[in-house]
């Protein structure tokens, strides 16, 4: 099959870490016969340069006519880089902002697994872990308390905000088929977060999502309130599959758990809209302190684009296959700097992406 991908590159060790995620879709291209072709887009500080904003219309209109768009980081050094002296909406951050917006990405999909190899990096204790986790936080990204009506006033000489939380139907219902059509990708269970003992947007979040689950009698679903949720990821996360929460909420717990696999170099991410298009991207940064060093960790990025084979191009096989890789190269002992242990063997980013790439034989 023939597939068209968007690649941001993006500032800091983007282009080192999206360089790796090519060699290793080249390397699924060739082993199952398909091809990828590549389309460069500019976002963030090397858009700033270029173009002189962070964001063009070209570039949204590129990302739109591909299949799926790959993404390293974007952003620098928000002390000293240029681009931070420029007003916010013209800085790196706001071009990711507005691509989101542009192509409605309204489902952030963020998993949290944890590899035996790295169970000594997460905080958690031995008894607790077991068997170890594999979980999928999946956060609504476009509505809720951080796109509602908000304000600050003087009432009665006493300063008052307020922030308001609004979720209709239609923006849970897409976000809770998202979840229940991965969930049924996965093993299926989806464990749908809300506080339905006190918010109303959360009762209609469960009522919704109980209706979404009607349609999905082979995915099993419970709710859980969003506090208990937090102490059970840390108590005990392997009971978790999917869990569909909105976007506040979402944007706690996927940090948490993200926290308690240890490795920011390794999480990968998705950002996805109602068609089979996506976003996909590390959950870290442009790390600039390492930039150009060839030290960063390709990993993330590199589950990322096994996340865009699953997600928008369907190849589920090939998707597994990159990560059966990855766990294979931890297992082999393999190790860049930032999750590297006594006894194991330190690598750079280019060298992790070709053993990786040696992995993958189909
Ligand atoms: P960061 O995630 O870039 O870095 C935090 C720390 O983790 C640094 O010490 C860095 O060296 C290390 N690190 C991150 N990724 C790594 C990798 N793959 N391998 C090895 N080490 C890694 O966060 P920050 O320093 O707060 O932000 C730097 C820039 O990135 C800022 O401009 C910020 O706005 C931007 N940022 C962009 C995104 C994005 O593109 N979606 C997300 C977060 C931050």
């Amino acid at each position: 099959m023939e597939y068209k991908i968007g690649v941001i590159s993006g500032d800091g060790i983007g282009p080192e870490i999206v360089a790796e995620a090519r060699k290793v879709l080249d390397r699924i291209a060739k082993v199952y016969g398909h091809t990828f072709t590549y389309e460069e887009i500019l976002l963030g500080g090397a858009s700033i340069d270029a173009c002189g904003v962070p964001l063009t219309d070209e570039a949204i209109a590129q990302a739109k006519s591909s299949d799926a768009v790959l993404m390293g980081s974007i952003g620098g050094n928000t002390t000293t880089s240029p681009w931070y002296q420029l007003p916010p909406d013209k800085r790196p951050e706001a071009g990711l902002l507005k691509i989101r917006k542009a192509l409605n990405l309204f489902a952030n999909l963020r998993p949290a697994y944890l590899y035996e190899e790295l169970k000594s990096a997460c905080p958690i204790k031995d008894e607790l872990i077991g068997d170890g986790f594999d979980m999928l936080i999946m956060r609504e990204l476009t509505g809720g308390l951080y796109f509602g009506e908000r304000g600050t006033e003087e009432v009665d000489g006493i300063l008052t905000a307020h922030d308001s939380l609004t979720y209709n139907e239609h923006e849970i219902r897409r976000i809770a088929v998202k979840g229940f059509e991965i969930a049924r990708k996965r093993r299926g269970k989806v464990t749908s977060v809300d506080k339905a003992n006190v918010l109303d947007s959360s009762r209609l979040w469960r009522k919704v999502v109980e209706e979404v689950a009607k349609d999905y009698p082979e995915v099993s679903y419970e709710h859980m309130l969003v506090d208990n949720c937090a102490m059970q990821l840390v108590r005990n996360p392997g009971q978790f599959d999917v869990i569909l929460t909105e976007n506040m909420f979402g944007d706690i717990l996927s940090d948490e758990a993200s926290m308690v696999t240890g490795s920011i170099g390794m999480l990968s991410s998705a950002s996805l809209n109602d068609t089979k298009f996506g976003l996909y991207e590390p959950s870290h940064g442009s790390a600039p302190d390492i930039a150009g060093k060839d030290i960063a960790n390709p990993i993330a990025t590199i589950l990322s684009a096994a996340m865009m084979l699953r997600y928008s191009l369907d190849l589920d096989q090939e998707a597994a296959a990159v990560e059966a890789a990855v766990k294979q190269v931890l297992a082999d002992n393999f190790r860049t700097v930032d999750i590297y242990s006594e006894g194991t063997q330190k690598v750079g980013c280019a060298r992790m992406g070709e053993l990786i790439c040696e992995r993958i034989n189909g």
